[in-house]
């Protein structure tokens, strides 16, 4: 395999070209972002820890059944996975209320929700990723109903596998959310799995481990991502 030209720059990663067709090298690079991208820093390491952060858990989904984009680690910043046909939506999973639901809604952080909601969000940073819903997104033929059933079932799944593996780790998964494109027509799993776009607390403290982090200014951003990653039992260096 060989690594190609720069398609694509992205907020924290950037794509690459092969010498497959079928395939792309991402690489995670120490950019952090919130506010849509208006607020971007360096945090050290962080390139490194998602990358591999994202290995492991792509990895417990496949043997899950689970149909994902990974194919292998390549470098300490660097995967290679399958080249897919994005679908422009963002799909979250929430388990308890934080972030833009407590916003939208006026509900208490941390109200556990039973059963856990889907909620679909168009991918546009000019206007804030906003949300949207299952008729936007067949009307708009961003996605069939097809795809859109298949998105929401594997949404699901994801969150029975990664429930269970957070909480061994004694951790609960608050929200997530998904990226999926298709590959020669089906439906798979894309972009990353990492604390950047999820959020975990501690079971017993509820200390926050994921990006809010950085978006609340908490301090000791990589090293949550690191401690979660212990916790699974992921080595880093
Ligand atoms: N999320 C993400 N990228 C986005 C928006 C949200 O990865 O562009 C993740 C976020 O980290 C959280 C979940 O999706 O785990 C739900 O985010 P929410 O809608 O609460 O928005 P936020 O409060 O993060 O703006």
């Amino acid at each position: 395999m060989e690594k190609r030209e720069l398609l694509y720059t992205g907020k924290a990663k950037s794509v690459y070209a092969t010498d497959n067709a079928d395939q792309v090298v991402i690489l995670y690079r120490n950019d952090t972002s919130a506010l849509d991208g208006k607020r971007i820093e360096q945090l050290d390491r962080k390139g490194m820890v998602n990358n591999k952060f994202n290995a492991f858990i792509m990895d417990k989904l496949a043997a899950a059944g689970i149909p994902v984009h990974h194919e292998k680690l390549l470098s300490d910043t660097e995967s290679l996975v399958k080249r897919l046909d994005m679908i422009p939506v963002e799909c979250v999973v929430r388990n308890f209320a934080a972030g833009s639901l407590v916003r939208r809604l006026g509900v208490e952080e941390g109200l556990a929700l039973n059963p856990p909601t889907f909620e679909l969000f168009l991918k546009n940073d000019a206007l804030g990723d906003p949300m949207v819903n299952e008729y936007h997104v067949r009307s708009f033929g961003w996605a069939t109903d097809e795809q859109l059933n298949r998105m929401k079932v594997l949404s699901f799944q994801v969150n029975d596998v990664l429930s269970k593996l957070f909480d061994a780790g004694n951790m609960l998964l608050v929200d997530f959310k998904l990226e999926f494109g298709t590959f020669h027509g089906e439906i798979m799993l894309g972009d990353e799995f990492s604390p950047d776009g999820c959020r975990l607390w501690d079971k017993d403290t509820r200390k926050k481990l994921d990006k809010d982090r950085f978006r609340q200014n908490l301090g000791n951003v990589v090293e949550a991502y690191e401690e979660v990653g212990q916790r699974l039992g992921i080595t880093f260096d």
